[in-house]
């Protein structure tokens, strides 16, 4: 009842143009498929052990969206079902996803990480690491994967301003992105920021995504 509420609560206030990614990492499988009675199709997973374990015990037509450091290592697992990774921070990762892809005949879409906020320990590329590796071209060549978008996480703090404005360079860059190597590309469209305390700010900064776990599920056991 308690997740059915949070989830009404939350896809009420979305537009029509953000998509609620229910983030059920540390959260048992009868909490996901609670979520998924009550229509929510789209879960966020961030270790591969937990995402193969619960995948296999949920129903096919959950859309599963990869949203934490992935190592190269791990991508194999997930290749073969992921909907979309959203924390791509390295170029050799998004390589490594692309060679996996390609070895089951899939072309997964990928979102760049921003690193954006304050802490040091954030991964992600930085938006003129992100403009460096957009203008090689690299990924060009990869033909498994194709690229979807931006993702960020804010700094994790009480002050809305600095969130705002952290936000606010993800949503400048994603336009400048756009416009430079996009343009011609309905299929990048994508900017996923916001979580729990911060989505209805990522909101105001042209959100398509927002990823959002402790508000539906509860606080996580780790
Ligand atoms: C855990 C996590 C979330 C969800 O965090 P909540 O504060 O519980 O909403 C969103 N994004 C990423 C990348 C996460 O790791």
């Amino acid at each position: 009842m308690e997740v059915k509420q949070a989830i009404s609560e939350i896809t009420s206030q979305l537009p029509a143009t953000t998509r609620l990614v229910a983030v059920s990492k540390f959260h048992p499988a009868e909490m996901i498929r609670e979520a998924y009675d009550c229509g929510q199709r789209i879960f966020g997973e961030s270790h591969v052990q937990e995402l193969q374990a619960k995948r296999a015990t949920l129903p096919d037509d959950i859309q599963w969206h990869f949203i934490g450091h992935l190592q190269t290592n791990k991508v194999k697992y997930i290749v073969p079902y992921i909907d979309l990774i959203h924390a791509v921070d390295t170029p050799r990762l998004l390589q490594e996803i692309s060679r996996q892809a390609e070895r089951v005949g899939r072309q997964i879409p990928c979102l760049l990480e921003i690193h954006v906020a304050q802490e040091e320990t954030k991964y992600g590329f930085t938006p003129q690491e992100c403009l460096a590796y957009l203008a090689s071209g690299e990924w060009r060549e990869l033909n498994g994967i194709r690229l979807a978008g931006l993702m960020c996480m804010a700094s994790f703090t009480e002050d809305e301003q600095q969130i705002a404005a952290e936000f606010s360079t993800a949503e400048n860059l994603f336009n400048k992105v756009k416009k430079e190597f996009f343009a011609a590309d309905p299929n990048f469209c994508e900017r996923s920021w916001g979580m729990s305390h911060d989505w209805k700010i990522a909101l105001q900064h042209g959100s398509t995504m927002v990823r959002i776990g402790s508000q539906i599920f509860g606080e996580r056991n780790y």
